[in-house]
């Protein structure tokens, strides 16, 4: 399998996170691109640089307005009063529906700052830092670049993005994630894939991605993570979220209970497997994380790192051209296991 990577992934090196009402120590630590790139050292995997897309295949996905306050914001956060706090962080938010089948809100109407943070910026766990957005691109440029190694004929590439992209919307970023990665590589296949299939296996609802495609029939979308009544992202993952207009009933939603371990996986994947027939995938995206491990320190699953070599041979066995991009999970001693454990059920 050929995999890409950027090294600057690893300066994103955010400082605060809210937690039960405390700001605590960031989960997303640049540490988690050294155990994955340690993962595929052992498969013999050397990854490849990304070319320099820029924002023009993020722009098929998100909002314009969106990117450009990501891109500036570190520089406007510096002119804020001495006081200010070491990275760009909202401090009020906008009431919205957040309405499953409204795929962009109305245009952000703020033009200061704090306004914008908190119309851009969904939530604490989504500090914008000095180098934030220098990851952010690369992470996104990594993705485009395995989807165009897809698309030139590989059967099977793995994209180590960081930060990851499941829960960014078109127009807000949230837990962890700024651009859509997921989102960016499915559209990119489209160019060539009439089909495109998305399965999210990762303990927190795909939001981001669900939103970005729920009126379409072209991608469909599947997310297998805990049951989110009591869990992050709270507000979507529900089983009777099927897609909008055209999009009705490509959306696919596989809630876990809390403390479900890799049998309640097996099936949940089984189950997606099927639906990916039924649909015609022409290419399959997996967007991956490792935080249904057991000892993942936000998670509630309680996989172990050979359940994800379960899943891999699951996946292959779908046999279509697949692009692994790879999403959340913060046990750093586990994280390298859980990919190793991939790559090897996937052969
Ligand atoms: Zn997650």
């Amino acid at each position: 399998m050929r995999a890409f990577y950027h090294p600057d992934q690893a300066l994103h090196d955010p400082q605060q996170y809210m937690r039960f009402g405390k700001v605590v120590a960031p989960k997303d630590l640049p540490e988690r691109t050294e155990r994955l790139l340690g993962a595929l050292a052992k498969h013999g995997i050397a990854p490849e640089r990304p070319a320099a897309h820029g924002t023009d295949p993020i722009l098929k996905i998100h909002d314009a307005g969106f990117v450009h306050f990501l891109e500036t914001v570190w520089d406007r956060w510096q002119k804020l009063p001495a006081e200010r706090g070491p990275e760009a962080w909202a401090n009020t938010f906008p009431y919205w529906s957040g309405r499953t089948d409204e795929s962009v809100r109305p245009p952000c109407r703020p033009t200061g700052l704090m306004g914008q943070a908190g119309w851009y910026l969904g939530d604490l766990s989504v500090p914008v830092g000095e180098h934030c957005w220098q990851s952010t691109l690369r992470s996104a440029e990594t993705a485009v670049s395995a989807a165009d190694a897809v698309l030139a004929g590989e059967s099977a590439v793995y994209a180590l993005c960081r930060p990851s992209g499941h829960h960014a919307r078109a127009d807000r970023a949230s837990g962890f994630c700024y651009i859509n990665n997921t989102a960016v590589a499915a559209q990119r296949l489209r160019s060539k894939f009439g089909k495109v299939a998305i399965l999210d296996v990762d303990a927190h609802h795909g939001d981001g991605t669900q939103q970005i495609f729920y009126r379409r029939d072209d991608v469909l979308t599947i997310s297998v993570h805990a049951d989110p009544t009591d869990y992050y992202p709270f507000f979507t993952g529900y089983a009777d979220e099927r897609g909008n207009g055209p999009g009705e009933g490509f959306n696919l939603n596989l809630p876990l209970a809390h403390g479900a371990g890799g049998a309640a996986m097996d099936a949940a994947v089984d189950a997606a497997g099927k639906a990916i027939r039924d649909f015609g995938a022409e290419a399959l995206v997996v967007a991956l994380g490792y935080d249904a491990h057991k000892d993942d320190p936000i998670g509630v699953l309680k996989l172990e790192a050979s359940d994800f070599g379960t899943i891999g041979k699951k996946v292959k066995a779908f046999g279509l051209p697949t692009l692994v991009v790879q999403e959340g999970g913060y046990a750093i001693e586990a994280i390298g296991d859980c990919l190793d454990a991939f790559l090897g059920g996937f052969k």
